[in-house]
Order: C-alpha cells, then sequence, then structure tokens
C-alpha cells in the first residue's frame, strides 16, 4: 500500500493538521509541530494532543504515516560550541513534541559545516546530536533527509547519510527520507526508468531501503546537479512524471509516508489524485 500525502499546515494548532491533510484525500502528511522560523515554542498542550489525535483518528491516517519536519533553524552539525548546544536543546524539544503526539518518526535536514570544520566532522557532530537525542526519547525515529547540497548544507550524498547512521549507536532508531528534488539536484538523476533504476540502486549499495522511512515527492525547478533547492509541481519541472509513476509502482516505497512539498498547495488533490492514478493494479 502506498501512502501519499502533502506537508499540510498546522496554523491554529496541530491538531488542525490531520484535518487540512483528510481534506485534500491524503493518506499520509507532513507537518510542523512548531512555526519552523522560531527557537521556542509554547508547550503543546493536553487540549492540543488530544485533539490531534481525535482528528487523525478522523481522518483515518495512522501515526506512522506522519512525517513531521523540525525547524529550519536547527543545525545539528554545527561547528560552534554554543550554538551546537543551542539546536541540540531544539532537536530534542521537537523530538519529545512527536513524542507527546504520539508520532513516530522525525524529518531532520542533517545542518551545515559553514566552512568552518570538515564535512566529516560536522557529520560526526550530527551523529553525535542524534545520539543525544534518542538517549532522552523513547519511541520517535530520527529520520535524516537528503539535501541539493545548497551553500554548505550536508547530506547531498548518499556517503553523508550513510556516515551518519554509521555513528548511531541506536540503528532501530535512525532512517532517511530521500526528497526527490534534492536527489536530482545533488546529481542523481531521475528522469527515466533507467536513471531510477541506477539512482535507487546506489542507494540500496550506500544506505540501504531497511533505512527508508519516507519520501518527499516534489519535481525541480532546476537542472540536475544544479546543488539548489527549488521545488516544482509534478511533471512541471526537470525530473518529469516518469520517476513519479516508478516511485509509485515500485514495492520499495510501500507502508511509508510520501509527501509532496510541491509549490502550489492547490493542486495537491490533483496530484495526489494522480500519483494513485498512476498505480498499476
Ligand atoms: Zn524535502
Ligand atoms: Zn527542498
Amino acid at each position: 500500500m502506498k501512502y501519499v500525502g502533502a506537508h499540510v499546515s498546522a496554523s491554529g494548532g496541530v491538531q488542525n493538521a490531520p484535518l487540512n491533510a483528510q481534506g485534500i484525500n491524503a493518506r499520509a502528511f507532513a507537518l510542523f509541530t512548531k512555526n519552523q522560523r522560531q527557537w521556542v515554542a509554547k508547550p503543546l498542550s493536553e487540549q492540543n494532543i488530544e485533539a490531534f489525535k481525535a482528528n487523525l483518528h478522523k481522518a483515518d491516517i495512522k501515526a506512522e504515516h506522519v512525517l513531521p519536519h523540525d525547524s529550519y533553524l536547527i543545525n545539528l552539525g554545527h561547528p560552534e560550541k554554543e550554538a551546537l548546544e543551542k539546536s541540540r536543546a531544539a532537536f530534542l524539544d521537537e523530538m519529545q513534541r512527536c513524542e507527546l503526539l504520539g508520532l513516530k518518526l522525525l524529518n531532520f535536514h542533517p545542518g551545515s559545516h559553514l566552512n568552518k570544520i570538515s564535512e566529516a566532522a560536522s557529520l560526526d557532530r550530527v551523529a553525535e546530536s542524534v545520539n543525544i537525542a534518542l538517549d532522552q526519547t523513547r519511541d520517535v525515529i530520527a529520520v535524516i533527509e537528503n539535501t541539493a547540497g545548497q551553500g554548505t548544507n550536508l547530506g547531498y550524498k548518499f556517503e553523508h547519510l550513510a556516515h551518519i547512521i554509521n555513528k548511531v549507536e541506536d540503528k532501530t532508531r535512525v532512517g532517511v527520507c530521500l526528497d526527490t528534488c534534492h536527489s536530482f539536484t545533488a546529481g542523481y538523476d531521475l528522469r527515466t526508468i533507467e536513471a531510477c533504476d541506477k539512482t535507487f540502486a546506489k542507494f540500496e549499495e550506500i544506505v540501504g531501503f531497511e533505512y527508508l522511512c519516507g519520501m518527499h515527492l516534489n519535481d525541480s525547478k532546476p537542472e540536475l546537479g544544479a546543488r539548489v533547492d527549488r521545488h516544482e509541481s509534478l511533471g512541471k519541472g526537470k525530473i518529469g512524471l516518469e520517476c513519479f509513476r516508478y516511485i509509485m509502482n515500485d514495492d520499495r516505497f510501500e507502508e511509508i509516508p510520501m509527501v509532496l512539498e510541491t509549490v502550489n498547495p492547490e493542486i495537491w488533490p490533483e496530484e495526489i489524485a494522480l500519483l494513485y492514478s498512476m498505480q498499476i493494479t
């Protein structure tokens, strides 16, 4: 079974997200559990939590198919001690918010070395940051997202994801989310069946599908290898529809949340319907 949805708004409170997902016929969704551009947020109230769970049930979406995304401010590979501590505290708070909501995954971007330390040293810090957060929480899996490699962002090579996983102590609580736009602009071609075969074989070899916990389904405005992160609606960008047809018909993408972060939320219902229509049953 494929679980497709979108990164929906949680404006007015996290409890609104499942209903927003239901409104676009999503079977999965992503959300921010706090304002993604602020460091501090009000703790979730008992009412927020209860209403979120009730609405999730109402929308008939399982906690396993919700892929929360952490704040853009967090840099778990930060080269400087004070800023790293701040990021680690914020990440722990995000993990705890997920736990309170009964969710199982937390999607995050690995971080940036800011040209102050090596990629390897920064990736080591990310792994250490994950270990610290996992030590203080119980069920939530830390889900590393691959990136476009814009600026000094880490995570644009599958080897970066493997590097972090290797150094995370509890392998049962670390996973990966592949973003199709990020993969493509990082240099992994997805435009044809052959290209998808090759890219996902490489992913299997370097990381392994056993770690795949989610997908971000986005077409790409920039060209292959541009190392720039700009999403596009499905079929309107440089990747094209073949990649999404491939994913919708491949068993390796079963049972995980697959979430649109495409540029026009108005057409999410159509994009979700399009993806399901691609399935050859
Ligand atoms: Zn993404
Ligand atoms: Zn992106």
